[in-house]
């Protein structure tokens, strides 16, 4: 096995004991390789494992990823970076999904982009569990009726809410984090009866602490692709 797979491996082998641990079926997490900063050629040996879907914090390193590997079949790419609206129409063309959806503002751009593209987009609501004012989302308490202003873009599929937990070791600390996503979407299912199901939440640090509260789709960089370089 290459170095990589070894990486894959290791990283899906946690993520089952994680199921295992929560009594919870490992089909239902999905691994979202996190492929920022890292050259196409890694996308390549990565797609050849087997993985379709990557994720990616720019829109243009997305675009000239997703052009460089033009002759890998069927690879969906996934927003999960902080998005401006300006840069909506490039995101809404060569994305599958966003997962930071936060605003109304975005939310009309991606709309009217999709409009224009004759497409759907498939969202996720970006809440901030952690109350550090760094952090981009919504605060969990607008979440509700965000969601409801949704409504209006038929564009945009809502499947569920995505969240950044306190960069910390401590699982004291971060471990509210994911409580507090895993809450809001008990609320939104309680109100709209189903739905909500995506909960992308976990990340190198903390994705096995995510699994066991009920994460839906781990996002994982450096646990598999080594660190990235500073900048
Ligand atoms: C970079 C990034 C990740 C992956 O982070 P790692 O710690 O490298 O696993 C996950 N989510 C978002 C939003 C990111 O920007």
């Amino acid at each position: 096995m290459t170095g990589l797979a070894e990486q894959f491996r290791a990283v899906e082998g946690r993520i089952a004991a994680a199921c295992a641990r929560a009594g919870r079926d490992p089909a239902s997490v999905r691994l979202l390789p996190v492929t920022k900063t890292q050259p196409a050629a890694v996308v390549r040996a990565a797609a050849a494992l087997g993985y379709r879907a990557f994720g990616e914090n720019r829109v243009q390193e997305l675009v000239a990823k997703q052009a460089a590997l033009a002759e890998v079949p069927g690879l969906e790419w996934v927003v999960i970076g902080h998005l401006q609206t300006n840069k909506a129409k490039p995101a809404a063309r060569h994305a599958r999904a966003v997962q930071s959806l936060e605003s109304l503002k975005l939310a009309k751009a991606l709309q009217s982009a999709c409009e224009e593209l004759d497409r759907t987009l498939d969202v996720l609501i970006e809440v901030n569990t952690s109350g550090e004012d760094s952090k981009f989302g919504l605060v969990p308490a607008d979440v509700i009726v965000f969601a409801k202003e949704l409504r209006a873009f038929d564009r945009l599929r809502p499947l569920g809410l995505m969240t950044l937990a306190l960069p910390s070791d401590d699982p004291a600390l971060v471990a509210p984090c994911f409580k507090t996503l895993a809450a809001v979407q008990t609320q939104l299912r309680y109100r709209d009866g189903e739905g909500w199901d995506e909960l992308s939440m976990g990340m190198s640090g903390d994705f096995e602490l995510a699994v066991e509260l009920g994460s839906t789709c781990v996002r994982v960089g450096t646990a598999l692709f080594g660190a990235r370089a500073a900048g």
